[in-house]
């Protein structure tokens, strides 16, 4: 499978020699790519593995034809990456590909503890697979309204990242409760951060029982990655031989 990943990669890169500027690819325009050297200090990005990689997402995407992708707003210059190529693959070879669409979730852009977009190249995420303390203690760290420094100070929920995390986890009673209290400092925010991990842990109760019992499944999870995988190899094998097809490759 990653073999067929790389093979579509490398074809999709092929397309880099019909670009009408040379030496201007469009992947070096990508605004993530450019976000993320300003923000992982100390890490030298000039490298292909780093630059290329928005060619191997594309390369993800369209081994399945995939129609619809659902990503979060920063992802959306990769998408549209994702979509010249389609549209430069299409119209030098043959029509192999469908232009695939965004599916925006309802909250475009969840923000990691430091108020940053969560990433775990930021070491600012919440997992999945954390305990309920360790989530509860990432909380209580979260950053908010930077303008708000005393308990007494009145708060603005629409620049405070708790207040996003809220709007994503809690119910609707507590997110018009911090909208409101928050604004007239009726709520301090430590408190206001014990309700969204109140809101955070109920959610992922169910997440992390699934979890224990598949842990004490393992043959089960592998038998369902293997069948995964065997649907998509065969998506994936028949997209390659229409690639090779359409660019008259062996
Ligand atoms: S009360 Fe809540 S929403 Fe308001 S600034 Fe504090 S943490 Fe943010």
């Amino acid at each position: 499978m990653l073999l067929l990943r790389r093979r579509l990669a490398r074809a999709l890169d092929e397309l880099r020699g019909h670009h009408p500027h040379p030496g201007v690819h469009p992947r070096d325009r990508n605004p993530t790519y450019k976000e993320k050297q300003e923000n992982l200090e100390g890490r030298d990005l000039s490298t292909y593995g780093f630059l290329g990689y928005p060619v191997l997402q594309a390369a993800d995407i369209l081994l399945y034809k995939g129609d619809y992708v659902p990503v979060g707003v920063d992802q959306l210059p990769h998408l549209e990456l994702t979509r010249e190529i389609t549209r430069r693959f299409n119209a030098l070879y043959k029509p192999v590909f469908p232009e695939p669409q965004a599916l925006l979730t309802e909250i475009p852009k969840v923000p990691g503890t430091d108020g940053r977009k969560m990433s775990k190249s930021y070491n600012n995420t919440i997992n999945l697979s954390d305990s309920e303390a360790t989530v509860r203690a990432k909380l209580k760290t979260m950053v908010t309204d930077p303008a708000r420094v005393r308990r007494t100070d009145k708060g603005n929920p629409d620049v405070c990242p708790v207040f996003t995390l809220h709007k994503s986890a809690s119910q609707q009673g507590v997110i018009d409760r911090v909208n409101k209290e928050c604004r007239t400092a009726e709520i301090g925010c430590l408190d206001c951060k014990g309700l969204l991990a109140d809101a955070l842990v109920a959610r992922l109760t169910p997440v992390w029982e699934k979890r224990r019992e598949l842990v004490q499944k393992p043959k089960l999870v592998d038998e369902v990655i293997a069948a995964g995988t065997k649907k998509a190899s065969a998506v994936a094998q028949q997209t390659i031989a229409e690639v090779n097809d359409a660019m008259k490759m062996g």
